[in-house]
């Protein structure tokens, strides 16, 4: 067992040095490093995050490692090869995408994040989950990121490797990313032991908020603090980035990042007709719920004078519907 793991990350290894010659040495490779130019990656991106391109061929892995005897059988379980059932034969599984190194908490290659240069389907193809990799167990980026973490006291959250990279482009150094799946509490776990705080900045749409509500509860549970970076409407990082620049990312989204009750705040009022009064009692009474699990009495004292203020009700009329609310939680 410790041989065919330690053969699968000579592979992947193997691999990602190849992939990456390609993208920055060969005439196969200028498109790609073309399309990274025009996304604003440098060749600092390229080589911290040993950015690759996988050439539009069915069989240049399958050769490269058959050359080197390695077993194919193994590497098709490795998820970097596929086989065809029609006729034994074994074919590359990526082809004509931009390749991301997908990393353990070591550093050692056991993965990737193929994207593909035009806008066909599917635009990520991910390596499956192995026994090497596991999508649920890994942050990408940790390793990269540890040295910032530590200083800022502080992970900021991603959905997308592009935007972990654009992040540190802008001078963010302590991002990490999910691999395509929602926050497991094991990464939130992971998250916990490397810093106490959090910032989510997922992309600004309607999947990407309620996947937000969703990993800071999980988040909230093995005791991070949370915040939530905000960004207009339909951004994710990366495009807020080239759109706005890297100095308005930092000070803009990142600093001003929303505390989590005035994310959950936000949120719950989405859909809502607030000027409805059965509507408006109803978010208040969610809101309401919200601030009687928070553990400060300066804290709550806080958010009940600023709903006391957005919606002209009296702060005792508040606080009394809070304890009641408080009493029924216990
Ligand atoms: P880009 O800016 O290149 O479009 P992105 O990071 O904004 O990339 P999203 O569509 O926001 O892409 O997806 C975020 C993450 O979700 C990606 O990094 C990838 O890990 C995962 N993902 C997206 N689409 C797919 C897919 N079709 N299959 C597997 N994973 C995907
Ligand atoms: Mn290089
Ligand atoms: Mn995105
Ligand atoms: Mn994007």
């Amino acid at each position: 067992k410790t041989n065919d793991f330690s053969v699968a990350l000579r592979a992947h290894d193997l691999l990602q040095k190849f992939y990456h010659h390609f993208l920055v040495n060969t005439k196969e490779g200028k498109d790609a490093l073309l399309y990274l130019e025009k996304r604003g990656f440098t060749d600092k991106e390229i080589e911290r995050f040993q950015i690759g391109y996988a050439p539009n061929s069915s069989d240049l892995a399958t050769r490269f490692f058959e050359k080197r005897g390695f077993n194919l059988y193994e590497l098709v379980k490795s998820g970097l090869l596929s086989r065809r059932e029609s006729d034994g034969k074994f074919y590359d599984r990526f082809r004509n995408r931009i390749m991301f190194p997908i990393w353990d908490h070591q550093g050692r290659t056991i993965g990737f994040g193929g994207r593909s240069l035009s806008d066909e389907e599917p635009k990520y193809l991910n390596s499956p989950d192995t026994k090497l990799f596991n999508k649920g167990k890994i942050l990408y980026g940790l390793h990269l990121a540890k040295p910032a973490i530590r200083k800022k006291e502080q992970v900021v959250l991603f959905e997308g490797y592009i935007d972990v990279i654009s992040a540190w482009r802008a001078g963010v150094e302590n991002g990490v990313a999910t691999l395509g799946t929602s926050l497991t509490e094991e990464q939130a776990r992971i998250i916990r032991r490397n810093a106490e705080t959090v910032v989510i900045c997922y992309d600004s749409d309607h999947a990407g908020i309620n996947a937000a509500y969703r990993a800071q509860s999980i988040l909230t549970n093995v005791g991070c603090t949370v915040r939530i970076a905000k960004m207009p409407e339909g951004y994710d990082p990366d495009e807020y980035i080239l759109a706005f620049g890297h100095e308005s990312f930092q000070k803009n989204v990142i600093d001003q990042s929303m505390t989590l009750m005035a994310f959950k705040m936000d949120y719950l009022r989405k859909g809502k007709n607030l000027k409805n009064e059965g509507e408006l009692i109803a978010y208040i009474e969610e809101v309401l719920k919200e601030i009687s699990m928070l553990p400060g009495a300066i804290e709550r004292d806080h958010y009940l004078r600023q709903l006391s203020e957005e919606f002209s009700i009296s702060l005792d009329a508040l606080k009394s519907e809070q304890y009641q609310i408080y009493r029924k939680l216990r």
